[in-house]
């Protein structure tokens, strides 16, 4: 079998999901859509993991990273996962190592400053208007493929709405896509059926596993130029991350700080 022994790591976020929009003025929130969310998410990591399994895979680990961490009904999940969840860890991508052969993307959503892309931010809608590495605006999807590439780990899959798989596709040009939804606004799609887009996944895993050895991983060279431009000028002020230097990174107008750091590690 394909993947005969093989580990993969399979991050969750939620507002990437079929039929997933949020709601106007908070994004996914608590009601209505963050309880279909939840579900979807969980059956899109589902039906990629069976899948591995299917193709021979010894380990999967699920991880739940939305909000924070818990919002899974777990029971939901093949028996056969390992599932990584809550928060106040350090870094990402809980017990990654070297051993493994891939991180997939499910329900990741477009980075902040991504325009009418559904629930696009960069980490939190209200803070940051952009993140920038090397001079590459980069979103949640970047910054977490990073840090799987800290561990010599290749992006292999992704799953989300147009906008965001078009910067998938952009960053990752070897993974394979699934796209869940089209975008039409912050809090509005078309999208495909949640069954079709399991489905889809499922195709998609198929495929990733013939073309493993092409799978690469996303680096960056070091030190790191970082340049985070905030929404408003006392969150630029208030803000305490420091550079390689030892001193709190500039601020080089009134919503922008930057600096050199050694590595993502130091970005969260
Ligand atoms: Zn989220």
């Amino acid at each position: 079998m394909l993947l005969e022994g093989k580990k993969f790591y399979i991050g969750v976020d939620c507002e990437g999901a079929a039929c997933v929009v949020g709601e106007p003025g908070t994004g996914l929130g608590r009601g209505e859509q963050y309880q279909f969310a939840r579900k979807q998410a969980a059956r899109e990591a589902n039906a990629a993991a069976q899948e591995l399994f299917e193709l021979g895979a010894e380990e999967v680990i699920v991880w739940d990273n939305h909000g924070m961490g818990c919002n899974f009904d777990y029971e939901q999940l093949d028996p056969r996962v390992k599932i990584a969840l809550g928060s106040g860890h350090s870094g990402r991508f809980p017990l990654l190592d070297e051993s493994f052969a891939g991180v997939m993307f499910i329900g990741y959503h477009a980075r902040e400053n991504t325009p009418g892309a559904v629930l696009a931010h960069t980490y939190s809608s209200k803070a940051f208007q952009y993140y920038k590495l090397n001079g590459r605006e980069v979103g949640e999807m970047e910054i977490d493929a990073a840090f799987a590439a800290l561990k010599q780990v290749p992006v292999v899959l992704c799953s989300s709405d147009d906008c965001c798989i078009r910067q998938a596709r952009e960053s990752f040009p070897w993974a394979e896509t699934v796209v869940t939804k089209q975008s039409l606004s912050w809090t509005s799609a078309v999208s495909k059926h949640p069954a079709a887009v399991c489905e889809e996944i499922r195709e998609a895993v198929r495929r990733m596993a013939g073309r493993l050895p092409e799978m690469k991983c996303y680096c960056f060279s070091t030190p790191l130029s970082v340049e985070i431009r905030f929404k408003r000028m006392e969150e630029a002020a208030r803000f305490q991350m420091v550079g390689k230097d030892g001193k709190k990174l500039a601020l080089t107008d009134a919503f922008t700080r930057s600096g050199i750091i050694d590595s993502v590690r130091d970005l969260l």
